[in-house]
């Protein structure tokens, strides 16, 4: 198979050689063998006319996302299959999924493909139990879809081992493709069969993923490993879960012990979300669970000081592009600087940021300013990140987007 030709200018090569997955348009000294649109898939060679592989076409500053590297090589559906199958080993040895009934607390919702990090620039496929959810952040994966879900049900069928085995793939792309005439385009809907929502177990607790409406695929997988480690500090603590979503942190806090957990965020669907995630694991009336839904920024100033022991900041993302990134920044400090203040003597900050434009050393220089506003006196006790099936290419520190600290209030 041939495809269009990138050829790139003198040393432009030098990054692809370091396995970058992305090739800037700045790079492109010419293109040969027809013209790509947007979404094709094109053969990328340096300026001596040596292939480095093939990749993805888009119009716009990433002119290429690289699919495979080194001699041209068809991307079929065997292709897609044998990248899912090693990410599924992947997870499958880090212990991430453990079925319902066996020796370890059942784990069902795990991300299979983090995009860059599992060599599928602009792809994302998460797993609630039997339903895959698909998310195309890119043309190229957009037209491979079909593709894609084939290939995921035979790599899950070759697989038997995983309890419940996989029924269905959604594809939920109408708000991720990166034009509007792209997201028009696209059609959230079941690729392959059709299931309903129903729990899943995340560390022995149950969740419900909202695929249909729900931010992301329908759950924030991401901070898996961060609840758990919220789970060793909650027992006998007051908590507050601010911006709690489908209040993960909270249904964490209450199975280990917390005294009291107040659950925070200004959408009601939020918090109908948190109610239904502490009723399935603690039944209806949870006495120790109360819901507010308000404004995080109003609710922190005017709380007051002593009323809670660990506190959990963990917000949208405030900056999606750099030239916002003062304010983001401004809101960071504001809502830890009002933690820091009114948390009681020995209480405990968890603090995120979810924004890749946000580096960890501006966020964490956020959280320093505010900690310093508060005259207390902060020590860090924990460096969070994301956890393992969210991979970060080493070559691509563009990968990396969650940050978190904790620390301790004197
Ligand atoms: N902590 C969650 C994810 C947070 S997503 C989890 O682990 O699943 C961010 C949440 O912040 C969303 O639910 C959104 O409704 C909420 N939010 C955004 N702006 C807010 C504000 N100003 N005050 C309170 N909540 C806000």
């Amino acid at each position: 198979m041939s495809y269009p030709k990138i050829h790139l200018y003198p040393r432009k090569e030098e990054s692809l050689l370091r396995f970058h997955p992305w090739v800037f348009s700045g790079a492109i000294a010419s293109i040969t063998d027809g013209k790509p649109q947007d979404g094709d898939l094109v053969e990328v060679l340096d300026a001596r006319g040596s292939t480095l592989g093939i990749g993805h076409y888009a119009a716009g500053s990433i002119a290429v996302r690289m699919l495979s590297f080194g001699r041209s090589e068809q991307i079929g559906r065997d292709f897609f299959r044998d990248r899912l199958r090693a990410a599924l080993e992947l997870r499958a040895s880090m212990g991430l999924i453990r079925p319902e009934g066996g020796p370890a607390t059942p784990n069902t919702v795990y991300r299979l493909i983090h995009g860059e990090g599992d060599s599928l620039p602009g792809l994302i496929i998460d797993i609630y139990g039997d339903t895959a959810v698909m998310q195309a952040h890119s043309m190229g994966m957009h037209h491979s879809r079909e593709l894609i879900a084939e290939a995921l049900m035979e790599t899950y069928s070759e697989a038997p081992g995983l309890t419940p085995p996989l029924q269905s793939v959604y594809y939920k792309s109408e708000t991720t493709l990166p034009t509007r005439d792209m997201r028009e385009l696209a059609e959230d809907g079941f690729l392959i069969g059709h299931t309903e929502a129903s729990y899943v177990w995340e560390n022995g607790l149950k969740f419900i993923p909202d695929w249909l409406k729900g931010q992301k695929t329908g759950f924030f997988i991401d901070q898996r490993d961060n609840r758990s480690l919220l789970a060793l500090y909650a027992d006998g603590r007051r908590v507050l879960n601010a911006f709690c979503y489908t209040g993960g942190f909270s249904v964490y806090a209450l199975a280990s012990g917390a005294e009291r957990v107040d659950s925070l965020d200004s959408s009601g669907k939020a918090m109908y979300l948190t109610e239904q995630h502490v009723a399935l694991n603690f039944g209806a009336d949870c006495p120790r669970h109360h819901s507010i839904t308000q404004d995080a920024f109003d609710y922190l100033e005017q709380m007051p000081e002593g009323a809670y022991d660990l506190i959990i900041l963990d917000p949208p993302a405030f900056a999606k592009h750099r030239k916002v990134l003062r304010n983001a920044l401004i809101g960071y400090r504001r809502i830890n600087s009002q933690a820091f203040r009114k948390i009681a003597p020995g209480g405990i900050v968890f603090t995120f940021s979810c924004s890749q434009a946000v580096s960890k050393e501006e966020f964490r220089l956020a959280v320093f300013t505010a900690a310093a506003s508060s005259g207390r006196r902060v020590r860090i006790l924990h460096q969070l990140t994301q956890p393992v099936d969210h991979p970060i290419n080493i070559y691509h520190p563009e990968g990396e987007y969650l940050k978190g600290l904790v620390l301790y209030v004197e």
